[in-house]
């Protein structure tokens, strides 16, 4: 008899429905012109809801120049890039965008990706390789796609305290001074909305003679006088060897990429696997990247309304009493510090309210951390945003919140 081997995904899910973390996908139609209203398709039916959630932190994947760029490319170019990069799957796109890219960080190169986390997969794991005897020092919480690729490298690891530079220079201290060593660590923290101390992290690269590589993935667009991230607003790119982002967030589209010196770029485009046998992105989406990048670069408008926006929902949470965590960026995270009582506030939010966020929990954040992170828009006007904290307000008091965080920080 054939072996019940779906018994043992079964029991996986099992374990995680027990635990109150079993993942919904709530099932979106995103309405272009309307962001950020989008129709979600309930078990009940069709509904009309708000997203507080996006990633589309600026709204450029509604952007008139974006889609009008992707309009003309799809007509001119057709759906998908015929290949990898190396047989026919180079477009004139990818050149195009990668030139504007490495005009934005002001590094002589950039390379693209099909996604940020590809990039950063595809670059660690290669850097590791490359370097024999690299010691990589890594943020203790550095997302996913960073440890994968540090992970599949094979190299030395060391895990500092987050965005911790004594902890860092102790573990530096500690190697052997003939050793190659590379720091990677993110500008902004997206669970938290912390900021990374880029300068110190930079001025300890020089002092140890370490390669430094930074994930500016929630703040490509957001932050900088032409919107490169926080590396740009602290005037800290050219100290920084490497600088990865995406286009799914700021930029509005997906895809990712790196900048970094001529022969970084070209030894990962010719020895990282997740970049050579993989089909390129589609001319279009390199079109409308670019158009989103180059309007950033210009336009200064839509950081300061979200910047605007991410400080009056602060103040709004404060007002209401609910429990906004501290942060410094336009990530404005609501700690709730148990994995049923996250999912049952934001099932409510949703069904009762038409208020989208989706709840954070482990292995996203440790366990008891768990939370709401809601992300205001230039395109969440103040009523929206008034509805919003009076429904998180209601439900925070129908399912008695506010007393078990009390409680929580009490202990
Ligand atoms: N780096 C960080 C810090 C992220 O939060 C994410 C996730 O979205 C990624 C990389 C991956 O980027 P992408 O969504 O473009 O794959």
């Amino acid at each position: 008899m054939r072996r019940d081997y779906d018994r043992v995904f079964s029991d996986a899910i099992g374990k995680l429905k027990a635990e109150g973390r079993y993942r919904v996908f709530a099932d979106l139609e995103r309405i272009c012109g309307a962001f950020p209203r989008a129709v979600w398709h309930s078990p009940e039916g069709k509904r009309d809801v708000v997203v507080w959630c996006s990633n589309d932190y600026l709204g450029m994947g509604q952007h008139p120049a974006v889609l009008d760029a992707m309009k003309r490319t799809i007509e001119a170019n057709g759906a998908g890039a015929g290949g990898t990069r190396n047989i026919s799957g180079t477009n004139h796109q990818h050149v195009l965008l990668e030139a504007e890219l490495a005009d934005l960080y002001a590094k002589p190169r950039a390379l693209i990706f099909t996604s940020g986390y590809n990039a950063n997969e595809a670059t660690l794991s290669t850097l590791g390789k490359l370097m024999p005897g690299v010691v990589i020092l890594s943020d203790e919480l550095n997302h996913a796609s960073m440890i994968e690729g540090i992970r599949h490298s094979g190299a030395d690891k060391r895990v500092f305290k987050h965005n911790d530079a004594a902890d860092l220079e102790k573990h530096l201290a500690a190697i052997e001074p003939g050793r190659p060593k590379l720091i990677a660590f993110e500008s902004v923290y997206s669970m938290d909305g912390d900021v990374a101390p880029i300068h110190r992290f930079c001025d300890l690269a020089e002092k140890y003679d370490a390669m430094t590589f930074l994930d500016e993935v929630h703040a490509v667009g957001l932050y900088g006088a032409r919107g490169a991230g926080i590396s740009e607003r602290e005037n800290a790119m050219h100290r920084l060897d490497v600088i990865q982002g995406t286009c799914a967030k700021g930029f509005g589209v997906v895809g990712g990429y790196i900048a970094a010196s001529e022969a970084l770029c070209d030894a990962i485009r010719s020895h990282a696997p997740g970049f050579i046998f993989s089909s390129s992105m589609p001319p279009v989406i390199a079109a409308g990247i670019r158009a989103a990048v180059a309007h950033l670069k210009a336009s200064g408008a839509e950081r300061a309304k979200l910047a605007e926006r991410a400080a009056r929902l602060k103040r709004c949470f404060a007002a209401a009493g609910l429990p906004a965590m501290p942060s410094p960026t336009h990530i404005v995270p609501l700690m709730v510090g148990d994995a049923r009582d996250c999912k049952r506030a934001s099932d409510e939010l949703l069904t009762r309210h038409g208020v989208y966020v989706q709840p954070i929990n482990y292995p996203t954040v440790p366990r008891g951390t768990e939370r709401l992170r809601f992300t205001a828009t230039p395109f969440h006007d103040d009523a929206l945003m008034d509805a919003m904290v009076a429904a998180v307000d209601e439900v925070w008091t129908r399912l008695g919140l506010r007393r078990e965080a009390k409680a929580a920080a009490a202990e």
